[in-house]
Formats: C-alpha cells, sequence, structure tokens
C-alpha cells in the first residue's frame, strides 16, 4: 500500500487524484489531505476516503473542521506550516501530489523533494519559481519527480526510460532527440477578435474549450500565460534549450505534447483531455492502472490541426519565453506578478488585457540578484508582489 500526501486536496487536480485513487483503493491510501479554506469540501473528503490526517493551512478552518467532524472520527486536523511540513517529510509518506495552486505550493514542494519523497508535480509555479534550487535538490535527496501536466506528463511519456530517470540532467541530443513539440489549445480566445479583448469577462476567460480547471489555471490558458509558464516547467524538468523546445497551437487538445527525433520520427501522446490519465501514469509509473478515462475515438475526434502562437493575440506567452532566457529572476517576478494581476481580473479590478501590462512592467524592473536559497526566492516573490500591486493601483487611478 502506498500512502500519499494530497496537497489542494480540495482543487480540480485534487479531486481527480482522490478519484483514481478511489478506483484503486487496494494500491493507494490518502493518508493526508491538505487545503487551505474549503471546510465543506475536505468534510466530504474525509466521509469518503478516511485519511489519517486533514490539514488546513487556514487556522479557522481547520477549527471549523475539527467542530464539523464527529467526535466518533479518528482523523486528525491540524494547521500551520511546521505541521505540514512534518507530514510531507513524514517516514508513513510515499509519495506527495503537490496540487496546490500558485506560489503557496513550493514550500511544502521543496520540503517534501528534499526529504526525498516520489513527488506527482502539479504544481507549476514551484519549478517556474525555483527550477534550479528545485531540481537541484531532487538530485542530491534521490526524490523521483513525476510530471502531472498533461503536456509534460506527455513528453516524459514519449522519451527513452534513460531519459525518463534522468530529469533535470538529461542530455536530449545525446539521445537523438531534436525538439520537444509542447502544445497548447490556444484557450477561449484563440479565433476571438482582438479588439474586444479588454470587454472579455471573468467569467468567459474561465470557460476553457476543452479542460475544467482551477480558475487561476483558467485565466492563464486563455492569456496563454499557462503555456509560457509551461515552457519554464519544460525547461526544468527536460532540459531543453531554447532551440530544442517549441509551442504549437492544436486546438483539439488531443495530443497533449510531442517528442521529435534526428531520424524524423515524431512520438506523440493522445488521449482524451482528463487529468485522470496523467494523474493515474504517475501515481502507478511504470506501470498502467485504471484511470476511469473513456477511451480515445478518433472516429469522433476527425481532424487535428496545428498552428503557430500568435504573440500580438498572447503577449503573456512572449513574455514567458523571454523570462526563461532571462533566467531565475525574470521567472520568479513574472509568477508572482502574474498571480496579483490575476487574482486582481478576477475580482473585476483590471481588464484582461491589464493582465499582460502588469506582467510587463514587472519584467521590465527585474535586476539581478542572488538566489542562493528558498528564502532568497520567496523574498523576491515578496518584492514582485509589491511591485505588481502598485502597478495595479496605477491602472486603477488611471481609469
Ligand atoms: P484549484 O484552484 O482547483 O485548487 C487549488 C487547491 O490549492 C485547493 O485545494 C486549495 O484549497 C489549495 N490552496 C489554495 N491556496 C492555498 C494555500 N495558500 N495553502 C494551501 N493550499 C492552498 O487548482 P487546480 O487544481 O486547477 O491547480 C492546482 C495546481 O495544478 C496548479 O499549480 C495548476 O497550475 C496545476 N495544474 C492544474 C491542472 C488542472 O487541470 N486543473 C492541469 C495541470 C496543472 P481550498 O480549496 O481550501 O482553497
Amino acid at each position: 500500500m502506498e500512502n500519499l500526501v494530497v496537497l489542494g486536496a480540495t482543487g480540480s487536480i485534487g479531486t481527480n487524484t482522490l478519484d483514481v485513487v478511489g478506483r484503486n483503493a487496494e494500491k493507494f491510501y490518502a493518508h493526508t489531505l491538505v487545503a487551505n479554506t474549503n471546510v465543506e469540501k475536505m468534510l466530504a473528503l474525509c466521509v469518503k476516503h478516511k485519511p489519517k490526517i486533514a490539514h488546513m493551512v487556514c487556522e479557522a478552518s481547520a477549527l471549523k473542521l475539527q467542530k464539523r467532524l464527529t467526535s466518533s472520527s479518528d482523523i486528525e486536523v491540524t494547521t500551520g506550516v511546521d505541521n505540514l511540513i512534518a507530514h510531507v517529510t513524514s517516514n508513513s509518506i510515499d509519495t506527495v501530489m503537490a496540487a496546490i495552486v500558485g506560489a503557496a505550493g513550493l514550500i511544502p514542494t521543496y520540503e517534501a523533494v528534499k526529504a526525498g519523497k516520489k513527488i506527482l508535480l502539479a504544481n507549476k509555479e514551484s519549478l517556474v519559481m525555483s527550477g534550479r534550487l528545485f531540481m537541484e535538490a531532487a538530485r542530491a535527496s534521490g526524490s523521483v519527480i513525476l510530471p502531472v501536466d498533461s503536456e509534460h506528463n506527455a513528453i516524459f511519456q514519449c522519451l527513452p526510460e534513460q531519459v525518463q530517470s534522468e530529469l533535470g540532467h538529461c542530455n536530449l541530443a545525446s539521445h537523438g532527440i531534436s525538439h520537444v513539440l509542447l502544445t497548447g489549445s490556444g484557450g477561449p480566445f484563440l479565433t476571438r477578435e482582438i479588439s474586444t479583448f479588454t470587454d472579455i469577462t471573468p467569467e468567459q476567460a474561465c470557460k476553457h474549450p476543452n479542460w475544467s480547471m482551477g480558475q487561476k489555471i483558467s485565466v492563464d490558458s486563455a492569456t496563454m500565460m499557462n503555456k509560457g509558464l509551461e515552457y519554464i516547467e519544460a525547461k526544468w524538468l527536460f532540459n531543453t534549450s531554447p532551440k530544442q523546445l517549441q509551442v504549437v497551437i492544436h486546438p483539439q487538445s488531443v495530443i497533449h505534447s510531442m517528442v521529435q527525433y534526428r531520424d524524423g520520427s515524431v512520438v506523440a501522446q493522445m488521449g482524451n483531455p482528463d487529468m485522470r490519465t496523467p494523474i493515474a501514469h504517475c501515481l502507478s509509473y511504470p506501470k498502467r492502472i485504471s484511470s476511469g478515462v473513456e477511451p480515445l475515438d478518433f472516429f469522433k475526434v476527425g481532424q487535428l490541426s496545428f498552428s503557430e502562437p500568435d504573440y500580438e493575440r498572447f503577449p503573456c506567452l512572449k513574455l514567458a519565453i523571454e523570462a526563461c532566457e532571462q533566467g531565475q529572476e525574470a521567472t520568479t517576478v513574472l509568477n508572482a506578478a502574474n498571480e496579483i494581476a490575476v487574482a486582481a481580473f478576477l475580482e473585476n479590478k483590471i481588464a484582461f488585457t491589464d493582465i499582460a501590462k502588469v506582467n510587463q512592467a514587472c519584467m521590465s524592473g527585474v535586476v539581478k540578484s542572488q538566489l542562493d536559497t528558498i528564502g532568497d526566492i520567496i523574498e523576491l516573490d515578496i518584492e514582485a508582489r509589491i511591485m505588481a500591486q502598485a502597478e495595479i493601483d496605477k491602472l486603477l487611478k488611471g481609469h
């Protein structure tokens, strides 16, 4: 029996993870569930999955959950950063599903990496913020990182076994690989008239044509910042140079990404757009388990199409690719600025098109700094958030 911590248990990835765990209950046990404030959902998960520990990051929510669980329940309810770190590094734990959204996911994920746990990595922000330190820590501790993000999971599946075991420091060229092709649907605004982008509402931005996801990643998909964050994530996981990594628009989301080899072969991973496939793959790698996902029906799929990304339509994608080339300071700042800008957009404070403006303004303020520890990264993240808030305040005054 493999014992899991599910970070972000109440979210979209958390829910899908617990669905797959429930279908394979003889192999996996959701030992510890972690969320922030969603007491109702956590309560329902506790009743269904009977974890040993339910951890709420928000202290008031932990108290509420404790009251709601019946006195006969032997589930331990905890809160606080120290407890969270103790949970992910505990000897009882084999595997950590890292599915907290945003920068909040970094500390528990990084601690689990240092403790040598197997990491199912959905929280791409960890790598965007601290890629070098994160991958170095994994190498030092022997932590196995398995990419959950559907594109990176697809790339992983298309790579030779030896490369799979050398994530972070693999030499793609020496294995005959010429390119990693990162596919993206283009989101809900691939064909919308650009002049109307200022009118886009949070509801429209959160309506992804193919995937059902949390709010932040849905907005990121609409701006294609998500593909940009994935570009940075791919660089760290697969050790790609800018020449080896290419974004391809593929609106049907049937091919989840591809690897192109020197001899002309292209290996693609396909499937229905359902996160339970990559989650199941990571959970049981290298074996296969059932995930509950319907088999892909090629006759229903019909046509597959591909195009180049349009940076005028998706300036956030370009910014992320530039940040990736600039280095860790730039990607940390961009990630923080984007989180603040997306939150302001979701609160109807700024326009959809302002997200890129805030990100661009913060990026132009990036200076070289010493980023030797996770503490340095967190400090820069906080500074960038303050900078982004100031940019938003400027925009609000101008309106
Ligand atoms: P959701 O918004 O659906 O869920 C977020 C989860 O994180 C919730 O459990 C939430 O708890 C928890 N959380 C939020 N803030 C904090 C905090 N400060 N401390 C601890 N926990 C917190 O997000 P998704 O599931 O969509 O995404 C999770 C991660 O996976 C993201 O990094 C995303 O980029 C990545 N990902 C998601 C995909 C998807 O299909 N959804 C695909 C690929 C990657 P609560 O509910 O209590 O607020």
